[in-house]
């Protein structure tokens, strides 16, 4: 599928940084849940300036949904669609994505990171079969969690958040540890699919690995 042009139906912010975008689904798109597409800001001066977001809905919705990690200060594409509202335009390009569910195990996210999880954990929901897969979502502070309501609701006790910039009663202070790892009850020898920023993901790959995951059990994407 190349350069679909796609109308935006709702744009507001899910959290203080994230934007919840809703646009029209365009026949013959299909995705599976994980799987990100480019996206184009439809203005003039931006027609080469796509960039990877990954679709949150559900593969059968009637229509396309994606939370995106504005950064304003890049002034990039993520802060272009700050400025964008009902009824504006995106280009929409090939979709692709590493992060496929495989079988029940640990999710690991930073931040943005999230999101194909979103995607994931929302189409097990949809098919009964939530299991007993975990989430371990780190952020800096409370305001940051993406869809904590949702995530709560949908996995309980299996919903594990972990802060950094923050002290919250209940909640863990710090960055992700081997040590916090250990006291978070995991299954050490099923799946562990990790998303976010780079230096993220290669820390807690570490810590995995001398907690004797092994390589064939990681299913990772870096944002
Ligand atoms: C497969 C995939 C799927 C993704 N899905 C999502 C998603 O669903 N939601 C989401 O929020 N994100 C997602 N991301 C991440 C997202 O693509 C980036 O956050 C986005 O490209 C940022 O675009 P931007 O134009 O605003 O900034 P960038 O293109 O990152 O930056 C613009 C300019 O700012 C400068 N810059 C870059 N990085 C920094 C920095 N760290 N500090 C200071 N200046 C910098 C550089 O000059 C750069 O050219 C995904 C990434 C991948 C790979």
């Amino acid at each position: 599928m190349k350069n679909q042009e796609v109308t935006i139906k709702t744009i507001e912010h899910a959290t203080h940084d994230v934007l919840h975008i809703v646009v029209d689904k365009p026949d013959g798109v299909s995705f599976e849940p994980g799987q990100a597409t480019e996206i184009f800001v439809d203005k003039l001066g931006w027609e080469n300036e796509g960039r990877p977001f990954t679709f949150t809905c559900l593969p059968e919705d009637n229509y396309l949904e994606f939370m995106i990690k504005t950064y304003p200060s890049r002034k990039g594409v993520t802060n272009e669609l700050l400025s964008l509202k009902a009824g504006d335009h995106l280009i929409i390009n090939d979709i692709f994505g590493a992060i496929a569910y495989k079988d029940e195990g640990t999710f690991i996210a930073g931040g943005a990171g999230i999101t194909p999880f979103i995607a994931i954990l929302r189409n097990l929901k949809a098919h009964g079969k939530l299991g007993n897969n975990k989430l371990v979502f780190a952020n800096k502070t409370k305001a940051d969690i993406i869809l904590e309501k949702e995530l709560r609701a949908m996995l309980g006790h299996n919903f594990i958040n972990i802060l950094s910039d923050e002290e919250v009663d209940g909640i863990a202070h710090g960055h992700i540890t081997e040590s916090f790892l250990k006291t978070c009850g995991l299954a050490f020898d099923k799946t562990f699919y990790i998303c976010g920023p780079p230096p993220m993901m290669e820390a807690v790959e570490g810590m995995l690995t001398n907690l004797n995951v092994k390589k064939e059990q990681f299913v990772e994407e870096e944002f």
